[in-house]
């Protein structure tokens, strides 16, 4: 029989307003900080732990929204050790469970996982334990299609239900419950049955990317009625960001930037290829500095040993693949340097978020050359490329279209790179569904630090081409396929495409590209533009479209409103200046890319696409 949503009623209990939650008085308290140092080996909590704790314990509905990395496994898994029953945790892959398992028994908590491909036995050796009178298991891991196709596994939850033996309901990526979310799997829509099931039962959903529309759905399906939310904000105020234009010196740039901001500080080198680790830390080392490299291809003792020498300050400068990271706390990490473009804006946000850790001052910075972007999408189509595992999670969920997705998120990137007017922070921050005052930054970015005087433009006309546009593709595409379009590119795609566009292709052929799309996202920030999403096969992957916003568009479309954006002046800055920026100030005297050493972009290639597609 299938669960049908009902829209209820939410009542939203902002939990970060109430100190209630931090109190050190509750009749658990002790046990659990004991158990966070014994048994988990942590000093302390991180933000949100404690009060996160505190809510699930006291027998609320908790949703928790914390940047990966934050430490969400620790408020099911610390509750779950000091809970006399057993605690249920629906997560989404596999791998995921199996790596989490792995660390609960080596610090000695019983934990088992169901999932269908495992064999049936030894299933039932599980599922034979939990009714047996002395549950041994404080923590039973599922895969969502487990509880929306395994009716055993219902039957013993409603058996230790009823032996009051039920501790928590916990949802692991909760976000994946969402269409609107990027990970959407559809089992995660059934789970709506467990609140049915055991309406007294706590429920705690966990999740680090959720836009309002999101975490909207995720309460929906769930069925949470009164639920304390948790969200701490993904600003991270100690790091200061930066873009620098990548040129043939850039080598000689890092060499001086570390030499002088950081010197025998540490810091981690993201480079793309294995390759590049190995040459990024040759250099270095030439230059003086103690680096080494890490990659995946390397044996797991060579690996170790690096690691170790690291965390020993033996060696200051890791270059390493985004294989390097995961697990990874050093808490005095003074810069993150990306030689390459990043895949992604979560990945690369993942990554300057282990600078830092100490609350101190870091720099991130992120060398950008536009031949990177051809580089790293070559790499992507062909499959050669590392993955940290939270790439290679969202990936395996979208097996469908994983390079279409790919190829959307690094334009994303490509476009974040490009733009040398808005906060790093804001376009970062807006990812994540969160809105970001760039007043907030306090010049520790550079666009935010520039002094180059912006000028105001009028970019009506190319506003209305575009809006026109998107109505005559029939509100269908993408907006990287309007400006493909508006450029008059003969792409493929676009020309299979040609209904009654044709009157405004190649519109904007004189328009600069990053131009045309930030033009573009301001249309979707000030919902002239909506971007909507399209489902678009079984297993539910959805992309997202463009359409046309009436009753904000007519005044745009009828004269009545103009549009002025402001933009750099054009003074250039020539080819022989240095790009490494200045001591103790993050930001250079900016240059566009050298169109010199890298291809300048072909019209076929697709454009920037909107960076705002979580705005909610
Ligand atoms: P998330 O699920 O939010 O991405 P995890 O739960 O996987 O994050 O935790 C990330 C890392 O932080 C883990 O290595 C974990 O051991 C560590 N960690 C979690 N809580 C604490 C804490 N209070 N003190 C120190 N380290 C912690
Ligand atoms: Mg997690
Ligand atoms: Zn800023």
């Amino acid at each position: 029989e299938l669960y049908v949503r009902k829209n209820v009623k939410v009542n939203y209990i902002d939990g970060s307003d109430d100190k209630k939650w931090s109190k050190k008085d509750f009749s658990w308290t002790k046990k659990l900080e004991a158990n966070n140092k014994k048994v988990f080996g942590n000093h302390s909590f991180r933000p949100n732990q404690r009060e996160v704790i505190n809510a699930t314990m006291s027998g609320n509905d908790v949703f928790v929204l914390m940047p990966t990395g934050g430490g969400k496994s620790l408020t099911y898994q610390l509750p779950a050790l000091i809970c006399p029953g057993v605690t249920l945790v629906i997560s989404p892959l596999v791998s995921l469970i199996q790596d989490q398992i792995m660390h609960l028994l080596q610090a000695n908590i019983p934990a088992a996982y169901l999932s269908s491909n495992m064999e049936w036995t030894k299933q039932q050796d599980i599922l034979r334990d939990l009714c047996s009178g002395h549950c041994s298991y404080k923590l039973l891991y599922v895969t969502p299609e487990k509880v929306a196709k395994s009716d055993a596994l219902l039957r013993q939850l409603e058996n230790l239900y009823a032996r009051e033996l039920l501790d928590r309901i916990v949802i692991d990526e909760a976000h994946c419950v969402s269409q609107w979310g990027h990970d959407f799997r559809p089992d995660y829509q059934s789970l709506g049955i467990l609140k049915q099931k055991f309406p007294n039962i706590p429920l705690l959903a966990l999740t680090a990317t959720a836009t309002a529309s999101v975490k909207e759905d995720v309460v929906q399906a769930l069925g949470l009625v009164d639920c304390i939310i948790f969200r701490q904000s993904f600003n991270r105020p100690n790091l200061r960001f930066s873009v620098i234009p990548k040129t043939k010196k850039c080598m000689e740039d890092i060499d001086t930037f570390i030499k002088d901001n950081h010197f025998d500080e540490c810091g981690i080198i993201y480079c793309l290829s294995r390759n590049d680790c190995e040459k990024v830390a040759k250099k270095l080392q030439e230059f003086g500095h103690k680096a080494a490299f890490y990659h995946a291809s390397m044996d797991p003792d060579e690996r170790a040993s690096v690691q170790k020498m690291w965390s020993k300050d033996e060696v200051n400068i890791i270059c390493a693949t985004v294989a390097f990271g995961m697990g990874i706390n050093k808490p005095d990490v003074r810069f993150v340097i990306h030689h390459s473009l990043p895949k992604s804006i979560e990945g690369y946000h993942q990554e300057c978020g282990r600078a830092g850790r100490d609350g101190q001052h870091s720099s991130c910075i992120l060398y950008y050359s536009y031949s990177d972007y051809i580089r790293v999408k070559h790499m992507l189509s062909h499959g050669s490329i590392e993955q940290s595992s939270f790439a290679s999670r969202s990936t395996t969920l979208n097996s469908g279209r994983v390079l279409e997705t790919n190829t959307e998120n690094l334009l994303r990137m490509v476009s974040y790179c490009e733009n040398e007017v808005d906060c790093r922070r804001f376009l970062q921050l807006v990812h994540f569904g969160e809105k970001f005052d760039p007043l907030s930054c306090k010049k520790t970015c550079d666009n935010c630090s520039k002094t180059h005087t912006l000028v105001d433009k009028d970019v009506t006309q190319i506003a209305k081409h575009l809006v026109e546009l998107v109505k005559s593709v029939r509100q269908e595409f993408s907006g990287t396929y309007v400006l493909e379009v508006y450029r008059g590119s003969m792409n493929q795609i676009v020309k299979k495409n040609q209904h009654d566009t044709l009157k405004l292709h190649g519109a904007g052929k004189n328009v600069a590209k990053g131009d045309a799309s930030r033009v573009l996202r301001h249309l979707v920030i000030e919902e002239i533009l909506l971007e909507d999403i399209k489902k678009s096969d079984l297993y539910g992957s959805v992309s997202s479209i463009l359409k046309v916003n009436e009753k904000k568009a007519c005044n745009l479309l009828e004269g009545q409103k103009t549009i002025m954006l402001r933009f750099p002046s054009v003074v250039r800055v020539s080819k022989s200046t240095t790009t490494t920026p200045a001591k103790g100030f993050l930001t250079s005297s900016k240059q566009t890319p050298s169109r010199v050493d890298t291809p300048a972009p072909a019209q076929s290639q697709p454009e920037v696409d909107s960076v705002y597609s979580n705005l909610s």
